[in-house]
């Protein structure tokens, strides 16, 4: 298929009006401070809250 007519700048750029990209909320563990998102666990040290906290994954080689 083939467009019939061309999309102008504006239609264009209209378009792209919503294509941004948000940063996603992060937040530091305060227990090893690294960056982490919020209700998730910490990646670094498996931290959720208070004594709670994940085991970490040992590297499988
Ligand atoms: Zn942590």
């Amino acid at each position: 298929m083939v467009p019939v007519a061309k999309t102008s700048k504006a239609r264009k750029n209209k378009r792209r009006s919503h294509h941004a990209l948000t940063r996603p909320n992060l937040v530091a563990c305060p227990k090893c401070g690294i960056a982490k998102l919020p209700h998730a666990s910490c990646e670094n040290c498996g931290y959720v809250s208070g004594s709670v906290a994940l085991p970490l994954k040992e590297q499988e080689s």
